[in-house]
C-alpha cells in the first residue's frame, strides 16, 4: 500500500516552495511536493535566449518604496537578485502610429488623461451599482492612439485608475529582475532551508518533478527514430510506479475524513493526512484534476467567477539596435486600429546592455491568437509592427520566442483577475480548505493576487492555517481519548 506523508503539496511554485518552508519550520518534515512539470518555479520561469536569461513569466518585483516592505523584495535583496528600476511613465510620451511618427507630447497627456478620467468615472458609476451596459460613455475609446492607452491602463494595472493593494502596501516602484541565475533563484534560496540541496541542484526525494516531459519535449525536435525509443522508454517507465523522476502530474483526489488519496497521471497513487493544493485558477476551471467526492458548489461556482489573464511577453532577438535608447525610451507603444495588437513595447538595454532584445506584450485574446499559430507568422506580424515604426530597412529578428501559458494544462492562463468590483466573498470561497484539502497559490491571496508576492504570502498563510488544523485535530484526538 502507498505510503502516507503527513501533507502533501501539489505544485512548486513559489506559493507550494514557501507553504513547504513554513511546514518544515514547524516541524512537519514528511511532506512530499508533486510537481507536474519539469521544474520548480511554475509562472516564475527563466530561459536563455540571445545570450541572455529572459523571464517567460514574472519579470518584476512590483510593489517597492512604500510603507511596508515587500516579502518579495527583502528575499530579492538578501539573496542578492540583480535588478533594475523601470519607469513605466515614459511609455505615453513614445507613442508612435502606423507612419511611424511620435505623438506629440502634449496630445499624448491629453488622451491618457481623458482616459484615466473616463476610466475613474466608469468605476466610480460601477461602485454605485449601477448596471455597466447602461451606462453612457461618451469617451469609449475609438481611434488608435485612444485605443493603445485604453489597452495600457485596463490591460496592465496603473494605479492611476484604481488603487491597487499591492501599491498602497508596499509601493509604486516595480524592478525589473536581470539576473543570469533568474527570478526563480530566490525559490531555490527558499528550497535550500528545507530540501536537501547540492551545488543549487535540489537532490531531496520529497520533491518529485516530472522529468519525463522534459525528455518528451527535446524528443520532440529529434528525428523519428529517436522520437521512437524516448515514447517506448518512457511506457516503460509508466509500469515502473518506483521510479524516482516520473510524471507527477496529478489527476485525482479522493477525500474524506480520513484522509487524501492523490493519483497521478501513471496511476501512481500517494496517501496524505492533508494536501495543499496550488495549481492555478485556470487549472481548477479546467478538468485536468478531478475530485472525489466532487467539489461543493459553493466552491465551484466561486472558481468559475474568477476571470483568467492571459499575459505573453514575446522576445525578439536582433543583429543590432534601431530603436531609440537613453533616459525615457525604454518603453514605447504602438497604436493600431486593432486594440492590443502589438501595442506595448520594451527594449532590453537598461537589463541587458548591447543585448539587442525587444519584448512586446499581447494580453487574452491577442494572446489566444498568437498562441494557435506558428511563430514564424508571429514573427512577421512582428516585424511589419516594426517596420511600420521605424522604417522598411530595420534588419530582421534572428530570433523569437513565444510562450503560451493558455496552451500550458498545468496552467491555463497567466494569472488570475477577479472583477474590479467583486465581494471578497469570491476569493474567501476560492481560499477555504474542503475537508483536508487546503488551496494555496496567488489567486487564494485576499490583497495580492496576481502577484509573486500574492503567492508568496498565500503559501504562508495557508500552511499557517494547516497547522491550526492539524493542532486541532490533535486536541480533538487527546481529548476523545481522555473521555474514553
Ligand atoms: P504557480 O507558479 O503556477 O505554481 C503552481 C504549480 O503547480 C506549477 O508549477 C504547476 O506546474 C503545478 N501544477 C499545476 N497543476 C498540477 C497538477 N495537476 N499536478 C502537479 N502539479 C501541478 N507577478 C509579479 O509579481 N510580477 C510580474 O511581473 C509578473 N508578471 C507575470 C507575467 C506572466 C507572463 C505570468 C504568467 C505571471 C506573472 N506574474 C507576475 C504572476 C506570478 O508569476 C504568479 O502570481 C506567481 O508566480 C504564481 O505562483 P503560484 O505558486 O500561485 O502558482
Amino acid at each position: 500500500s502507498p505510503s502516507r506523508s503527513s501533507v502533501i503539496i501539489i505544485g512548486a511554485g513559489i506559493s507550494g516552495i514557501s507553504a513547504g518552508k513554513v511546514l518544515a519550520e514547524n516541524g512537519i518534515e514528511d511532506m512530499l511536493i508533486l510537481e507536474a512539470s519539469d521544474r520548480i518555479g511554475g509562472r516564475i520561469r527563466k530561459e536563455n535566449f540571445g545570450g541572455v536569461a529572459v523571464e517567460l513569466g514574472a519579470g518584476w518585483v512590483a510593489g517597492v518604496g512604500g510603507k511596508e516592505p515587500n516579502p518579495v523584495w527583502e528575499l530579492a535583496s538578501q539573496s542578492g537578485l540583480r535588478t533594475c528600476f523601470s519607469d513605466y511613465s515614459n511609455a505615453r510620451y513614445n507613442i508612435y502610429d502606423r507612419s511611424g511618427k511620435i505623438f506629440p507630447s502634449g496630445v499624448a497627456a491629453d488622451s491618457y488623461k481623458k482616459a484615466v478620467d473616463s476610466a475613474i468615472e466608469k468605476l466610480r458609476s460601477l461602485e454605485a451599482n449601477l448596471d455597466s451596459e447602461a451606462i453612457e460613455q461618451p469617451c469609449s475609446p475609438k481611434t488608435p492612439i485612444e485605443l493603445a492607452i485604453d489597452f495600457i491602463l485596463h490591460d496592465f494595472e496603473m494605479a492611476e485608475v484604481e488603487p491597487i493593494s499591492t501599491y498602497v502596501d508596499f509601493g509604486e516602484r516595480e524592478f525589473l529582475v536581470a539576473d543570469d541565475r533568474g527570478y526563480e533563484h530566490l525559490l531555490y534560496k527558499m528550497a535550500e532551508d528545507f530540501l536537501f540541496t547540492s551545488e543549487g541542484k535540489i537532490l531531496d526525494n520529497r520533491l518529485k518533478l516530472n522529468k519525463m516531459q522534459s525528455y518528451l519535449a527535446v524528443a520532440e525536435t529529434c528525428s523519428i527514430t529517436v522520437r521512437k525509443v524516448v515514447r517506448n522508454m518512457h511506457l516503460e517507465l509508466i509500469l515502473d510506479c518506483d521510479w524516482n523522476d516520473k510524471m507527477e502530474v496529478v489527476r485525482e483526489l479522493q477525500h474524506s475524513r480520513n484522509g487524501v488519496v492523490v493519483k497521478t497521471e501513471d496511476g501512481c497513487v500517494y496517501e496524505a493526512n492533508y494536501v495543499i493544493l496550488s495549481a492555478s485558477i485556470g487549472v481548477l476551471q479546467s478538468d485536468l484534476i478531478s475530485f472525489r467526492p466532487p467539489l461543493p458548489r459553493w466552491k465551484t461556482e466561486a472558481i468559475e467567477k474568477c476571470d483568467v489573464m492571459i499575459y505573453t511577453k514575446i522576445f525578439l532577438k536582433f543583429p543590432s539596435k534601431f530603436w531609440p535608447c537613453g533616459p525615457g525610451k525604454e518603453f514605447f507603444i504602438y497604436a493600431h486600429e486593432r486594440r492590443g495588437y502589438y501595442t506595448f513595447w520594451q527594449h532590453m538595454e537598461n537589463a541587458y546592455p548591447g543585448s539587442n532584445i525587444l519584448v512586446v506584450t499581447l494580453t487574452n485574446g491577442e494572446s489566444k491568437r498568437v498562441e494557435a499559430q506558428s511563430d514564424d507568422e508571429t514573427l512577421e506580424e512582428a516585424m511589419g509592427v516594426l517596420r511600420d515604426m521605424f522604417g522598411p530597412d530595420i534588419p530582421n529578428a534572428t530570433g523569437i520566442l513565444v510562450p503560451r501559458w493558455w496552451n500550458n494544462r498545468f496552467q491555463r492562463g497567466s494569472y488570475s483577475n477577479y472583477p474590479i468590483i467583486s465581494d471578497n466573498q469570491v476569493v474567501h470561497y476560492i481560499k477555504a480548505p474542503v475537508g483536508r484539502i487546503f488551496f494555496t497559490g496567488e489567486h487564494t491571496s485576499e490583497r495580492f493576487s496576481g502577484y509573486v508576492h500574492g503567492g508568496y504570502l498565500a503559501g504562508i498563510d495557508t500552511s499557517k492555517s494547516l497547522l491550526e488544523e492539524m493542532r486541532k485535530q490533535k486536541e480533538r484526538k487527546s481529548e476523545s481519548q481522555t473521555f474514553l
